[in-house]
């Protein structure tokens, strides 16, 4: 499986690819969590992206792209990947087109997990994800008895991320209309759109993911 997850921030991106994992065996890629992971660990990459993230503005596609490549070699990935925030513009949709025809290992899929601005928005304000285990959770949306749920033998420790505050929201909702919404139609015309409606609960979601993918899982 070799899959693009498209969407707006909020849409449900990261909780489907977790359970992508799980049914299929492969790999989640996340710009965003690979971002997040460099800025804990104080890398050069993480202080260089620092800035734009914190505006809700998107990372350069010299240090996206070279984090994919290098994400793209490991061993773990030879057998597909799910790619979750990335490409978010369409210099980096070619760039990985490009890399992935290198490989000869095209994409098979790009799934639109499609929904409407004012959910999004309540949505990313609800976020709260457990500092220890980085479950995401949703104070509005969240099955009852998950956010009581215990992290090992002690209770989740929620956090909001910097970006999910109210004011960085509608920068990341601009980014993503200017500049992420064209990938629609180019994979539309490339013709590797799926299309699903993303407004259900997380289950409900993930089996019009596979019906619109036409893959069972292994
Ligand atoms: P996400 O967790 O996917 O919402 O990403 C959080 C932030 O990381 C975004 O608001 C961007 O600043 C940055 N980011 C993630 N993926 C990309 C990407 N493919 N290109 C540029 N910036 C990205």
């Amino acid at each position: 499986m070799r899959i693009v997850l498209l969407g707006a921030p909020g849409s449900g991106k990261g909780t489907q690819s977790a359970l992508l994992i799980k049914a299929y065996g492969v790999p989640q890629i996340s710009t965003g969590d690979l971002l997040r992971e460099a800025r804990a660990k104080g890398t050069e990459l993480g202080l260089r992206a620092k800035a734009a993230m914190d505006a809700g503005k998107l990372v350069d596609d010299a240090t996206v792209l070279g984090m994919i490549r290098e994400r793209l070699s490991q061993p773990d990935a030879v057998n597909g990947f799910i790619l979750d925030g990335f490409p978010r513009n369409l210099a980096q949709a070619e760039a990985l087109e490009k890399m992935l025809a290198d490989l000869g290992t095209p994409l098979e899929a790009v799934v639109l997990l499609n929904l409407d601005l004012k959910i999004l928005f309540k949505r990313l304000t609800g976020r709260r994800i457990c500092e220890t285990c980085n479950q995401v959770f949703n104070i509005y949306t969240s099955p009852p008895g998950m956010l009581t749920e215990k992290c090992g033998d002690k209770p989740h420790r929620l956090i909001q991320r910097e970006d999910d505050k109210e004011e960085v929201i509608g920068k990341r909702l601009d980014v993503y209309e200017a500049q992420t919404k064209p990938l629609i139609s180019h994979y539309r015309e490339a013709g590797l759109l799926r299309v699903v409606d993303a407004d259900a609960d997380m289950n409900t979601v993930f089996k019009n993911i596979q019906q619109a993918i036409g893959t069972p899982a292994q």
